[in-house]
C-alpha cells in the first residue's frame, strides 16, 4: 500500500449479510468524516470466517454502497486474501515471546467471571486444539475517542491475554484490524459503540507493533426495541435498496444532523453533498446505543 494522505478512513464490514440500518449509519458516518476533511475513504471487507461470511453477501454490499452513492476509493481490500500478512505478524510475536498457546474453553473463561486469568502462560504443555494468546502488560490504556471523549482500560484486569489465533485456526480480528489498518495506513477510525472496548487492544497490539495509532470515533449503536444490536442474528432487517435516499435522511438523523425539509425527497447525490458540508461530529449523540424505532 504506498496510499499516504493526511486523512484516511475506512468502512470494515464484515459480509455476514446484506446492510442493515446500522451497518448503513457506520458507513455513512465514516464516508462522511473522510470526505468532509477531504480525505480518502477506504472499503474493507473482514472475511475471516468463512462459515459466518460469503463472497455473495461481499458483492451485495458493495452494490448496496454503490446504489447509494457511497464510493469508495480504490480497490477493495479482501481479509480472505491477506492471511500471510496475519501469519507473518503473528509469527514476529511468537519469536518475541509473546504469544502462548491456550486450549481453555469459553465455558471455562466464564466459569472464572468472563475474564482470561492468563493461566495457559505459565503451562508448558497443552493439549490441541489450541488458540494463541498475546501477553498483556499490567498498564492502564488510554485514548481520547473523538465522540465519547476520554477512555481507559485496564487490560490485564478487564480484558487479560487475548486470543490472536482463534481454537479453530482462524485469524482473530483484533490481530486482522491491526495489521490492516496499519497496512492500509488509516488515519481515522469511525465505527459502532460496540467496538469501543475493543479499542485499548488495538492500540496495545499497534504499540507491540509499532504501528502509529490511528484516531478514534465511535458512533452510537442503533438498537431494535428489545435494545438488541442491529444484526443478523437478530433479524434486522436489509436496508431497502428502492429508497436510498429515505434511508439516508434517517441515518443522517440518527448521527444528530438536521437535514432541510427541501431535500425531504432528494436522490443520495444530492443529499451526500449536503452532508459533505454539514457534517460535524461533534453533533453525533454521545451515546452508546439509540433505539431505532425513534428513525423510522
Ligand atoms: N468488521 C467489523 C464489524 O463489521 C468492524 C470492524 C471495525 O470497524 O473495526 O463489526
Amino acid at each position: 500500500m504506498t496510499l499516504k494522505a493526511d486523512y484516511i478512513g475506512r468502512f470494515a464490514p464484515s459480509p455476514s449479510g446484506p446492510l442493515h440500518f446500522g451497518s448503513l449509519v457506520a458507513a455513512l458516518a465514516s464516508y462522511l468524516d473522510a470526505r468532509s476533511r477531504g480525505g480518502q475513504w477506504l472499503l474493507r471487507m473482514e472475511d475471516l470466517d468463512p462459515a459466518r461470511e460469503s463472497p455473495e453477501a461481499a458483492d451485495d454490499i458493495r452494490a448496496t454502497l454503490d446504489r447509494f452513492s457511497l464510493y469508495w476509493d480504490g480497490s477493495v481490500l479482501y481479509q480472505s486474501e491477506r492471511l500471510d500478512a496475519y501469519a507473518n505478524v503473528l509469527q514476529s510475536l511468537r519469536d518475541r515471546d509473546l504469544v502462548y498457546a491456550c486450549d481453555c474453553s469459553r465455558t471455562q473463561i466464564n466459569e472464572i467471571g468472563g475474564v482470561y486469568d492468563n493461566r495457559c502462560r505459565y503451562r508448558s504443555e497443552t493439549t490441541q486444539p489450541n488458540a494463541l494468546r498475546v501477553k498483556v502488560a499490567d498498564e492502564i490504556i488510554r485514548f481520547e475517542d473523538t465522540i465519547q471523549g476520554p477512555q481507559q482500560q485496564e487490560l490485564l484486569r478487564e480484558c487479560g491475554d487475548f486470543v490472536l489465533l482463534r481454537k479453530d485456526g482462524l485469524f482473530a480480528y483484533q490481530l486482522a484490524v491491526v495489521v490492516d489498518d496499519a497496512f492500509q495506513n488509516i488515519t481515522d477510525i469511525v465505527r459502532g459503540y460496540d467496538l469501543l472496548d475493543s479499542t485499548p487492544r488495538q492500540i496495545y497490539l499497534q504499540r507491540l507493533l509499532g504501528f502509529p495509532p490511528p484516531h478514534y470515533a465511535h458512533i452510537p449503536v442503533a438498537v431494535n426495541e428489545l435494545g438488541q444490536k442491529l444484526s443478523k442474528q437478530h433479524f434486522a432487517a436489509p436496508i431497502n435498496p428502492e429508497s436510498p435516499g429515505k434511508q439516508i435522511l434517517a441515518a443522517l438523523r440518527f448521527l444528530g444532523m438536521q437535514p432541510p425539509a427541501d431535500l425531504g425527497n432528494a436522490p443520495p447525490g444530492t443529499l451526500l453533498p449536503w452532508a459533505i458540508e454539514h457534517w460535524d461530529i461533534q453533533a453525533v449523540p454521545k451515546l452508546a446505543n439509540i433505539p431505532l424505532e425513534q428513525f423510522s
